[in-house]
């Protein structure tokens, strides 16, 4: 079984759902379970749609059920022949439960996270039924099926935590004995709803966990995310154009190469199949013959260990320096919690074993707030000569470079910082956590692109990955065909 992940961008539109029906009949013979998205901007406008609603805008909303209505009855009417009315029956009865929805928000003017989530729950419940019924007008048996019904989380609306104990019991039950009568079951991403019922959202872009959640319940032997791209490259490829397809990273070095831009999975996603060993494969729409990418416990090795280069623009780093900070224990923590209740995200941060100088780096758009905050709540500390300087350097990028092999590889670092010498640029701070998977830089915005290349070409990463993808799937199924 393959649990495949159709954003809201693979169905937005009537070609772009045909073509997923075409995949999915390609990919028959896997049992295929699909979880699906919204269609492209769904979520969007029904989020809008609530802030209209608290504010009590009824001509606005009015407008927006209209527009949604349409882009549905529209989608049935271009993919689905077999079974066209029931489709379009239930595309109104659920814009008219969607409409009651939004009228119970009528100028309340507060933002009500219950309500908000049963608002916008209703993208994935119009899009997974319309997919399964396309599916259907083409002979593939499918069947819808809500989340609500078999995600159990908690009640934290907008971003609610799984209960995996009642889920996987639930999700097996609902999809395993449509899987063995040859029916390709429809999930709805992103939605999921209390113990009691009461629906509830995994958050933005939660579609991926999702999937990941239904094939760890399941035993699935694959992930396939499918994407508009080939997969995880070396590089970003409008900076580097010789930039090469990665075939398999480790669930690690995804998780590191997401947190540094790079398109890949939300690290939280890949919990449950890491968790059962599921490999996640990204996989290309529009070239269904490639392998694309393997996620899983395996990383294919290169002889230098690095993998892939990878920068973050847009960030400020704030340093706080001081001969008195040296031996202060609790210092750092009063820092960290500065950051904290300011709701500022540090992305990376190191601190010199002198002692004498700590440094953070956070988004450019919170820099001066935090930097701000510090020198309030520093004040004491700057009094009593502990701290010399707060100081923010705006408009800095970290780059990062990931791979699990430069584990006990010498001369990694050594090549890294000869490559940055070599466009001239300096480095401003430099960090590496002891998994030694990664280690990141940060240096003036203005360089990151040149750094990313000289850095690229220096250990030649266009060249390094030359492990064949294996399939996992692939195998499981020529030993079943040989037996
Ligand atoms: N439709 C939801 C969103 O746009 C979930 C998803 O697409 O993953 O965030
Ligand atoms: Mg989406």
């Amino acid at each position: 079984m393959i649990v495949m992940k159709f954003g809201g961008s693979s169905i937005g539109t009537a070609e772009a759902l045909r073509q997923v029906v075409g995949l999915v009949e390609r990919f028959r013979d896997t049992k295929p379970v699909l979880v699906v998205s919204a269609l492209q901007g769904v979520t969007d406008s029904l989020l809008a749609s609530t802030a209209a609603a608290a504010e009590g805008r009824s001509d606005v909303i009015a407008t927006g059920l209209a527009v949604l209505r349409e882009r549905h009855h529209a989608m049935v009417n271009a993919c689905v022949n077999a079974g066209a009315a029931a489709c379009h029956a239930r595309v109104d009865a659920l814009v008219e439960e969607l409409a009651g929805a939004l009228a119970a928000m009528n100028g309340t003017h507060a933002r009500d996270e219950r309500a908000v989530d049963e608002v916008v729950s209703f993208g994935e419940r119009l899009s997974a039924p319309i997919v399964a019924s396309a599916l259907a007008s083409r002979g593939i048996p499918a069947r819808d099926v809500d989340a609500r019904e078999v995600i159990v989380t908690d009640d934290r609306f907008g971003s609610a935590n799984v209960y995996f104990g009642p889920t996987d019991k639930r999700v097996a039950a609902a999809i395993l004995p449509l899987t063995g009568a040859g029916t390709v079951p429809v999930v709805t991403g992103f939605i999921a709803a209390t113990a009691e019922g009461v629906t509830t959202t995994l958050g933005r872009g939660g579609s991926d966990y999702s999937v990941a959640i239904v094939a760890g319940a399941i035993g699935a032997d694959e992930i396939w995310i499918w994407k508009e791209v080939d997969g995880v490259l070396t590089a970003d490829p409008s900076v580097v154009p010789e930039a090469t397809l990665l075939s398999a990273i480790s669930y690690d070095e995804a998780a590191e190469l997401s947190h540094f831009g790079a398109k890949v999975l939300h690290p939280k996603t890949m919990i449950p199949a890491v968790d059962k060993k599921i490999p996640v494969r990204m996989r290309n729409t529009f070239r269904p013959d490639a392998p694309g990418t393997v996620i899983g416990e395996r990383s294919a090795p290169t002889q230098s260990g690095v993998k892939a280069v990878t920068a973050i623009k847009k960030l400020s780093m704030v340093t706080v320096e001081g001969m008195g900070m040296s031996g202060l224990a609790g210092f750092a923590a009063h820092v960290f919690g500065v950051a904290g209740r300011h709701g500022i995200n540090i992305v990376m941060f190191c601190q010199s074993s002198s002692e004498q100088n700590i440094c953070l780096v956070s988004d450019a758009k919170d820099g001066r707030r935090f930097k701000e905050a510090l020198e309030r709540e520093l004040a004491d500390e700057v009094s009593r000569r502990l701290v010399d300087n707060i100081a923010i350097f705006e408009d800095v990028a970290a780059v990062a470079v990931v791979g699990e092999g430069m584990r006990g590889v010498p001369g990694v670092a050594a090549r890294l910082f000869r490559a940055v010498a070599s466009v001239g640029v300096n480095v401003l701070a430099i960090a590496q956590g002891s998994s030694e998977r990664c280690v990141s830089f940060i240096i003036a915005e203005s360089s990151a692109d040149d750094i990313v290349r000289a850095v690229h070409g220096s250990f030649a990463l266009h060249v390094a990955v030359t492990e064949k993808a294996v399939s996992p799937f692939a195998a499981a199924k020529s030993e079943v065909s040989g037996a």
